[in-house]
């Protein structure tokens, strides 16, 4: 698909803070109901369980690593929004710690949080729109 770049400029911060609720259903909705095309989100927070994945390539999916027995630390969520199928799409990376200290990560599939509070900094520009590529299966922008 080679390079892609676009320009934008800062519009609004929207705060947030879910409790007791599925963050990437909670966070979708959000999105939409601002109606947000591009923006950059970046959270804290606390998962009573957590389901991560990790891309394969061969397979051309996402494999899912479960966190059954919470609560994780959020140590660090970062993701974007951008338009798939004519609606906003949440991509979310996490860091979560254990109650030792350790921490795993990756793309976020499904997490119910105990508590969950962050940012979404809304882009201002032509909306960033998700493609499908037969070649990996994922959807890029561009
Ligand atoms: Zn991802």
């Amino acid at each position: 698909m080679g390079a892609f770049s676009r320009e934008f400029k800062p519009d609004k911060v929207l705060a947030f803070r879910f409790v007791d609720e599925e963050l990437v259903k909670a966070l979708t909705s959000f999105v939409e109901r601002e109606n947000v095309e591009t923006g950059i989100i970046s959270f804290i927070g606390s998962f009573r369980q957590v389901k991560l994945g990790y891309y394969d390539e061969k397979l051309k999916k996402y494999m899912a690593i479960e966190f059954k027995e919470g609560p994780y630390e959020i140590v660090s969520g970062l993701g974007n929004v951008s338009l798939k199928d004519g609606r906003p799409f949440c991509h979310i990376h996490v860091a979560i710690g254990l109650h030792d200290g350790r921490m795993f990560g990756g793309h976020l599939i499904e997490g119910d949080v105990l508590l969950a509070e962050g940012f979404v900094q809304v882009l201002e520009g032509e909306a960033l729109v998700r493609k499908p590529d037969p070649d990996t299966g994922l959807a890029y922008w561009g």
